[in-house]
């Protein structure tokens, strides 16, 4: 006989069992990109697309002390700003996105981030992912942020079975307390970049596999299953 479905009042209370424990393996758990403010946060976030925040943080430095506000940056020479964001692949890709997203915010915002979603991915190139990760972490406003890791996490817990980023943020906030959606973000990233893998699963290793679903996608046995365990994120 198939389980009969989980309640909700079930699913909210598994979702937040699941959320606590992993606050209690990842306590450092935060945005990996490196900011000293909301400009900086958003130039990095529009960077980090398809490279790692490693690489971000790397170049970060140069970046900004080259450009240090939306001012300086719309003004970049090309050549000059295709040279410093050069090791992150797709160099003029990201050099033509930096230029227009400087230039709309010194002519839309006087060249502050507006704190606002709407206003936040009116911008070029700033999606709802971006906006919520600028919203969460440089302005404390609570955000969801849907990336990869956070979708297949979400699907695995049974949270939801959408796939469109928006449905999954919609569902998953409905799960939780607004003040807890960015660090529930951060929580689910670390976990799907260090053990919950979308290839092999370390699930034998996994400090939530009591309240999951999905346990047994990947190795059960506690040895094999530490092997694939990563001690850093996207490095
Ligand atoms: S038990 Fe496996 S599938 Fe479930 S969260 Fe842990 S690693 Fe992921």
């Amino acid at each position: 006989m198939p389980a009969a479905p989980e309640s909700r009042t079930n699913l909210v209370r598994r979702a937040r069992k699941i959320d606590r424990a992993l606050a209690a393996t990842y306590p450092d758990a935060r945005c990996e990109l490196d900011f000293d403010n909301p400009f900086e946060l958003l130039v990095v976030t529009v960077l980090s697309a398809q490279t790692t925040d490693k690489r971000v943080n790397a170049v970060r430095p140069t970046l900004f002390a080259a450009y240090p506000d939306a001012k300086a940056m719309a003004a970049a020479d090309r050549a000059t700003l295709e040279g410093i964001v050069g090791p992150l692949g797709f160099f003029r890709a990201k050099t033509e996105s930096l230029l227009k997203l400087s230039a709309a915010l010194v002519e839309r915002h006087g060249g502050d981030v507006p704190p606002r979603l709407e206003d936040l991915v009116a911008l070029p190139g700033v999606g709802r992912k971006t906006a919520n990760v600028v919203l969460g972490n440089a302005f404390g406003i609570p955000g969801i942020t849907v990336d990869t890791h956070f979708g297949r996490l979400a699907r695995r817990f049974a949270w939801t079975d959408e796939t469109d980023p928006v449905k999954v943020e919609h569902a998953v906030g409905a799960l939780f307390d607004k003040r807890d959606w960015t660090m529930l973000s951060h929580h689910l990233i670390w976990h799907g970049r260090r053990v919950c893998h979308s290839r092999n699963p370390a699930c034998g290793a996994c400090p939530v596999a009591q309240w999951c679903p999905a346990y047994g996608e990947g190795p059960t046995d506690p040895v094999a299953a530490a092997k694939l365990v990563k001690t850093e994120g996207r490095a």
